[in-house]
């Protein structure tokens, strides 16, 4: 491989990029939620504005272009890309880019791309930080990545993207202004760091994090795993892999509040307009409205 200097490079080959890609305009958050995502063949993810990857079951040139990469679990089409990303950013001299993964899979993920460093006779230049759910890593910008539990047939993580933005106390809601400033010149705090989960990713998993896990529940926008959508799969065909069923969503459809909702990972016994339709049949009106699914 020739490395090549620039990431000018691949600006201007939009060919390079897979026509299936799907874009999602987050007009709350003002970023771009894009990439391709069908169960078991490849799921990839990328937060362009954020610098953010989620997932990387095969390596696009548009997933490279993404310093931080978050891997929810070590299935082949998860993580299959991971070398190919690493050697992308190298290809294009980005920055070398620092990987997320879930603690049990780090040594073995290590160990494929040390091999493949061999291949390449040239090792890649790269950080691996092993989380668990509760972790939290600085994504820049003022933004946190946090790992969220999944309940998945091996180690497996979601992520949240959150920001801590300061507010008044509440203590102090009807103070004036002036008092106000006397307070904070003589070193009283008067406000106090909040939570604000802009996006919430629940990995494969099955369906059970929706009850339990705080971020998915108060995140402004959650992309769920649904990978089967109707009869045409069972609940308990989604339990075998691990997953979660539209009608596991559906059983909890008055819990889900986040202003858009984007299932994902859908199988490939969909064509996108099957899973348009089947999503427009089964969703209650109300969260059908905010249902944006990761489609090309
Ligand atoms: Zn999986």
């Amino acid at each position: 491989m020739t490395r090549q200097s620039g990431p000018h490079l691949t600006a201007h080959r939009p060919e390079l990029a897979s026509p299936g890609i799907a874009q999602i305009y987050l007009e709350r958050l003002g970023v771009r939620l894009e990439g391709q995502s069908v169960a078991g063949v490849e799921t990839w993810l990328r937060v362009p504005e954020w610098n953010l990857g989620i997932d990387v079951g095969r390596a696009p040139e548009p997933s490279a272009r993404c310093k931080h990469l978050a891997l929810t679990h070590a299935h082949m089409d998860h993580a299959g890309g991971l070398a190919q990303y690493l050697s992308l950013r190298q290809l294009y001299a980005f920055e070398p880019p620092t990987v997320y993964a879930p603690a049990e899979s780090c040594a073995d993920l290590r160990m494929i791309v040390d091999i493949w460093g061999k291949l390449h006779n040239r090792a890649f230049d790269w950080t691996l930080i092993g989380m668990r759910p509760g972790d939290e890593a600085p994504l820049g910008g003022g933004r946190w990545l946090r790992a969220l539990p999944a309940d998945h047939v091996v180690p497996a993580l979601g992520y949240a993207v959150l920001e801590r933005p300061r507010r008044r106390k509440a203590e102090f809601a009807g103070t004036p202004t002036g008092a106000l400033r006397q307070l904070a010149e003589s070193g009283v705090a008067i406000t106090e760091a909040t939570e604000r989960v802009l996006l919430a990713v629940s990995g494969d998993t099955r369906p059970s994090v929706l009850d339990h896990v705080e971020e998915l529940r108060t995140a402004e926008v959650v992309a769920m795993e649904t990978t089967f959508l109707d009869r045409r799969r069972t609940v308990a065909d989604a339990r075998v892999g691990g997953h979660t069923h539209l009608d596991d969503v559906l059983a909890r459809a008055d819990g889900i509040r986040p202003h858009v909702f984007i299932p994902y990972h859908i199988s490939q016994i969909y064509t996108p307009s099957a899973a348009r339709a089947a999503l427009a049949e089964r969703l209650p009106p109300e969260l059908l409205t905010r249902c944006r699914p990761l489609l090309p």
